[in-house]
C-alpha cells in the first residue's frame, strides 16, 4: 500500500517487502527510482523545493527512512511497518545481488571511498559483482562520460551517494539514458561501509536514537538537525489541527 504523506507518496513497506520491491523492479526493467524518504527531504521538498516533491512523486518505491517519518505515519494513522533507511536498504539489496548475480554499481563519495565500500561489500557477499565505481566530485562536464561508462558496464543497481537532494535530482537528470536500472539514493552510506564513518552503536540503532549518535560522531549536522521540530510540527499542524495539506 502507498500513502501519502504531506503530499509525498510513502510507500508501507517492511524492509523485506522492500527488497522484493526492487526485485520486481529489476525484472520488470526499464529505468526505475528508489527514494529513501527522510523528515529532513519531506519537509524540504513539501516547503521550498517543489520539483523535488515531483521527484519523489514520480519514484518506483519510496520508503520511509527514519524514525521522524514513521512517527508521522502513526500521527496520520498510517502506521508503516518499519523504518527502511538508505544503508540498511543497500546491504540488503547487496546481499540479495549477490545471491541473485545482480551486478551494481557504487557513484558517489571522495575519491578512493567508492572503491573502498566496493572491496568491502564483496568480503562480507561473496559473489557480489560491483561493476564499476565513481567518486562524486566530478565537474558537470563530464557527466556524459560517466553516464556512458555506467550504461556500458550494465548494471541492475546503481547507488548513488551525492547527499539527497542533489542524488535524487541527478538520477532523474541522466535515468533515461542510463536504461535498465534500479536507482536508489543512499547518502553517506559508502562513507560507513567503506569505514570513514562509523555508524551509531546497535544499542543506539535499537533505541531508535540513531540520530543522537550521528550528532555525536559529526556535530556539524545540528544544524541540519533542526528542522526535524519544524517537520513534527507541521504534521501535528497538518493532521492533528484539522488543516490537511
Ligand atoms: N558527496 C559527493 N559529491 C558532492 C557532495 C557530496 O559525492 O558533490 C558525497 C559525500 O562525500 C558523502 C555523501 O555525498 O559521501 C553525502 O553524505 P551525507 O551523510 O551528507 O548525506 P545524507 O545521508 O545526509 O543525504
Amino acid at each position: 500500500m502507498r500513502v501519502k504523506l504531506l503530499n509525498a507518496p510513502i510507500d508501507c513497506l517492511s524492509m523485506d517487502q522492500s527488497v522484493e520491491r526492487v526485485a520486481e523492479l529489476i525484472s520488470a526493467g526499464g529505468p526505475r527510482r528508489v527514494i529513501t524518504l527522510n523528515p529532513e527531504i519531506l519537509y524540504r521538498a513539501v516547503q521550498v523545493d517543489h520539483d523535488l516533491l515531483e521527484l519523489i512523486n514520480k519514484a518506483d518505491l519510496v520508503t520511509a527512512d527514519g524514525e521522524g517519518i514513521v512517527w508521522a505515519g502513526r500521527v496520520t494513522g498510517t502506521p508503516f511497518p518499519e523504518r527502511v533507511t538508505g544503508i540498511d536498504l543497500m546491504l540488503r539489496l547487496v546481499d540479495r545481488a549477490a545471491a541473485e548475480g545482480w551486478k551494481v554499481y557504487l557513484l558517489g563519495a571522495a575519491p578512493g571511498v567508492a572503491e573502498d565500500a566496493a572491496k568491502q561489500l564483496t568480503r562480507r557477499f561473496p559473489g557480489l559483482q560491483v561493476v564499476g565505481t565513481q567518486h562524486g566530485y566530478f565537474k558537470s562536464d563530464e557527466e556524459v562520460a560517466i553516464v556512458q561508462s555506467i550504461k556500458q558496464k550494465g548494471p541492475q543497481l546503481l547507488f548513488v551517494a551525492l547527499g539527497a537532494p542533489a542524488q535524487e535530482k541527478w538520477i532523474d537528470r541522466h535515468i533515461e539514458s542510463i536504461g535498465h536500472v534500479v536507482a536508489v539514493g543512499v547518502g553517506g552510506s559508502f562513507d560507513v561501509i567503506s569505514g570513514r564513518v562509523a555508524r551509531a552503536p546497535l544499542w543506539m540503532q535499537k533505541l531508535k536514537i540513531e540520530w543522537l549518535g550521528r550528532l555525536i560522531s559529526e556535530p556539524s549536522r545540528w544544524r541540519r538537525m533542526l528542522v526535524l521540530p519544524k517537520f513534527a510540527w507541521l504534521v501535528l499542524k497538518t493532521y492533528r489541527l484539522g488543516r490537511k495539506l
